[in-house]
């Protein structure tokens, strides 16, 4: 089958054998200095890179070029983002699942970890935590079991999440992570209010997908990999990609993730609003060391350099899989949002590990705020903004944002507001005087001086105890 980002059929959208070209073409020109420099000054223009673009900066060993790679990517996100990184946490539903998935303990055949569902009632308690940290924005996780975690399930625990007003918090974004479902489920969880829907592809290689995945409505690898054009279809604007590294030839995986952000493109008009990077982590009965396509922390933060010049516009999500050092090494090569303080068992953030029930070891254990004074220390903006998306400004509407250039006037002042207020109701003492110290100097970097003006008066009413403005 022909490559044709157009297709609705994923073995065309996805097609395997153009993948496989892409990675020799790749493979074969990763000396031509010249080929790829002129990848480069194209990349410049932040217009993107095609698939078999990208997949040649990837292949690419050349230490100097790497370097220029990863100081673009930094300058492309500048240009485009700021200094801004928005934060967020995972909160599991469940981990009843019926699925095979060879790298995750919720597969159905584990017997050692403990099964559990959160109640209404948990779930709201593990919403208060999360607003007591100074969350935002969540990122929900299930595992698949029709029976334990239908949809309905799913649709009011987003009810409830929302629901929960403790002190000055509030989730004011909640983002799903659930297994593929029909275009009317979509339409009901865009009903329900979802930020973006996150499905990762695990891996995009049909063969290697259909062995890690044995059993399972899973196991489907058309269904799964047409999954965003559902979720589209159903009216849900942003979608993230991701694939799980380790699992396949990171080079098979970008170039076939840049193939379906092309046809995300080709189809809708608009392409990923998110792509995510998780590594394989140990887990109960998994060790990454048993998967033979690891990838090391140098080539993990090139990759992640290429994904930022293939797609300028698309947020970049590293999660506390990463440790300290490696996020803070990615941060530096694209990276736009990052989860802090995660627990990745099902009850976590009010019982801390009584059962073992977590998905994967956290690498990243430091609280939030340690978390954002850590970011404000390296020269970030740490963000709690939900703006875009409460503002109705998602898919195209967003994607035109970026490319404006008025985002400096949008998502700046929003990002300073929101760590204001962070900073009054959450932040310890060194966070505080270190943020306020941030937000005085960056609210300068806004360019339009009405806008500039606005704010200040806005940052006073935080300081005063208003809550919840918004450009
Ligand atoms: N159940 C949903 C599905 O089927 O897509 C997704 C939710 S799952 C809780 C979220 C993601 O965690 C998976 O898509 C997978 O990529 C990742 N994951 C699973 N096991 C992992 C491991 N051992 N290390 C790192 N990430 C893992």
């Amino acid at each position: 089958m022909a490559y044709d980002p157009k297709s609705l059929d994923p073995a065309s959208f996805i097609d395997h054998d153009e993948a496989m070209a892409s990675m020799a073409h790749a493979r074969a020109n990763a000396t031509e200095t010249r080929t790829i420099r002129a990848i480069l000054d194209k990349a410049r223009d932040a217009k993107g890179l095609q698939h078999r673009e990208a997949a040649l900066l990837l292949a690419c060993a050349d230490p100097e070029i790497r370097g220029e790679i990863r100081q673009l990517a930094a300058e492309i996100k500048l240009r485009f983002y700021g200094r801004r990184i928005v934060l967020f946490a995972p909160l599991y539903l469940s981990n009843y699942c019926i699925n095979g998935c060879i790298y995750c303990p919720y597969h159905s055949t584990n017997k050692h970890i403990a099964r559990k569902k959160l109640t209404q009632a948990e779930i709201e308690a593990e919403t208060i935590a999360l607003q007591d940290m100074g969350h935002k924005r969540l990122a929900i996780e299930a595992g698949e079991d029709p029976k334990n975690n239908p949809l309905e399930y799913i649709l009011e625990s987003i009810a409830t999440i929302y629901g929960v007003h403790h002190a000055n918090g509030a989730i004011r974004r909640v983002n799903v992570n659930i297994a593929a479902t029909t275009v009317e489920d979509y339409r009901r969880l865009r009903d329900a209010g979802i930020g973006t829907y996150i499905l990762f592809q695990e891996t995009y290689n049909r063969k290697s997908y259909e062995r890690q995945h044995p059993r399972g409505p899973k196991h489907d690898y058309d269904w799964h990999t047409g999954a965003m054009d559902r979720a589209m279809r159903g009216g849900i604007d942003d979608v993230g990609l991701g694939a799980l590294f380790g699992l396949e030839d990171p080079l098979y995986e970008l170039t076939a993730m840049l193939m379906h952000a092309e046809h995300l493109e080709a189809v809708f008009g608009v392409g990923p609003h998110t792509i995510s990077v998780p590594r394989i982590k140990p887990a109960d009965g998994i060790d990454p060391a048993s998967f033979p396509h690891a990838v090391d922390d140098e080539t993990f933060a090139h990759l992640c350099a290429c994904i930022r010049l293939a797609v300028p516009y698309t947020g970049m999500i590293i999660s506390t899989r990463e440790s300290r050092q490696v996020r803070a090494n990615v941060l530096e090569c694209g990276i736009s949002q990052i989860s802090g303080a995660s627990r990745t068992s099902v009850g976590g953030y009010v019982e801390r590990e009584k059962e073992n029930t977590s998905q994967f070891e956290v690498s990243d254990q430091r609280s939030l705020d340690e978390v954002v004074d850590w970011l404000i220390g390296l020269g970030h903006i740490p963000s709690f903004c939900t703006a875009c998306y409460r503002e109705g400004r998602t898919g195209d509407r967003f994607m035109s944002l970026c490319k404006s250039g008025q985002i400096q006037n949008c998502c700046q002042p929003n990002a300073l507001l929101t760590l204001k207020e962070y900073l009054e109701d959450y932040a310890a003492p060194d966070t505080r005087r270190n943020g306020s110290a941030l937000i005085e100097a960056e609210l300068g970097r806004v360019p339009s001086e009405h806008v500039r003006e606005i704010a200040k008066k806005r940052l006073a009413e935080i300081g005063a105890g208003k809550r919840d403005f918004r450009f």
